[in-house]
């Protein structure tokens, strides 16, 4: 068994590796699990930051990543590599287990996993990743001046995404698999009025084309099963996100939407020193800068906790 750490932080996205960052310089030896295959998070997968402060530039998303991570580390905090599998979060002790099966305890653990967009399930939407397919209206509007944008959803976050989006857009066109949207009415009436934004409804996206980059879609009507063209160069895709807490879900409270509820503004959970933040407590701002801003709150909040046990 191995010996009892101050904290444990699962998960390297934004969120981990500031709240890594915070308790190595408090001294306190954080031991990171940054995942098997995704370590260093969403932004793992992305082109040009623009929107991450200190960069007058932008960085590239994998380059920040590595920052966050060598400035962790240089500090002392330990990096593994590693899926953490099951946890026991319920005693004074915590336990997390890794995928060899060794048993990890400490007396705080802070959980930064991260949320998963959901995809179309299509070829070429990963490879056209930031070549014109975005999850994100708010990190990659910017880059969509004057283009012809596809919006894919119905609820309140495609439709903020389009009437976001036609501010820089020359046109929107919300692509939704039924004849009627689930977002608020407020939102409806917005988009209605735009007259930028029009709508594909009873559609699918069934084809994505483009080599380099993102050149057009194909249609498919969810009724009649025809096909059309629709030449856009932006899809943005705003069919939800799953938080990753399936290991916690019996013994964290999850909000009805499966994400981690902390008190907020504390990053508390509801199992005494264990601490959240990031996209997995946030479906509001999902931002790296606001996953960072909770990191420092969740390592500040446990490095307290830890003082009071002493
Ligand atoms: P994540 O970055 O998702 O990291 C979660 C981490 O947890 C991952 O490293 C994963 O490996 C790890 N993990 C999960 N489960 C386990 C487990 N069981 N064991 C161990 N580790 C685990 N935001 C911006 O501000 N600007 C942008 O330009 C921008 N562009 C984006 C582009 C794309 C394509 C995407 C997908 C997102 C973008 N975002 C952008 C959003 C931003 O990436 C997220 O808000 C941010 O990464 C959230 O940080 P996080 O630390 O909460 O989680």
């Amino acid at each position: 068994m191995s010996d009892v750490r101050n904290v444990i932080i699962i998960g390297s996205g934004p969120a981990g590796y500031t709240a890594a960052l915070y308790t190595a310089r408090a001294s306190l030896k954080p031991l990171v699990f940054e995942g098997a295959v995704t370590a260093g998070g969403a932004l793992m997968n992305t082109t040009e930051v623009e929107n991450f402060p200190g960069f007058q530039d932008g960085i590239m998303g994998p380059d920040l990543m590595d920052n966050m991570r060598g400035q962790a580390e240089r500090f002392g905090a330990e990096l593994v590599p590693d899926d953490i599998v099951s946890v026991d979060l319920t005693g004074e002790i915590k336990t997390v287990t890794d995928t060899a099966g060794t048993v990890h305890r400490a007396k705080a653990v802070i959980v930064t996993t991260g949320s998963q967009h959901r995809k179309l399930g299509l070829p070429n939407e990963d490879a056209l990743s930031g070549r014109g397919v975005s999850w994100c209206a708010t990190c990659d509007g910017f880059f969509f001046k004057d283009h012809d944008i596809a919006v894919v959803g119905g609820g309140d976050t495609a439709i903020e995404e389009a009437t976001f989006l036609s501010r820089f857009a020359k046109s929107v066109t919300i692509v939704h698999r039924r004849d009627s949207l689930r977002a608020s009415k407020a939102m409806q009436d917005r988009a209605f009025a735009d007259p930028k934004i029009s709508f594909a409804w009873d559609s699918e996206v069934a084809e994505i084309h483009g080599e380099q980059k993102l050149s057009g879609l194909t249609l498919r009507n969810t009724k009649t099963g025809e096909t059309s063209a629709l030449p856009v160069t932006g899809l943005f895709i705003a069919v939800g996100h799953d938080p990753r807490t399936e290991l916690f879900k019996d013994q964290l409270e999850l909000d009805e939407e499966g994400y981690l509820k902390v008190d907020a503004p504390s990053t508390r959970t509801s199992v005494t020193g264990v601490f959240g933040a990031g996209d997995v407590v946030d479906h509001t701002y999902r931002q790296a800068i606001t996953a960072a801003g909770t990191g420092c709150s969740a390592a500040l909040d446990a490095e307290r906790f830890l003082a009071a046990l002493a």
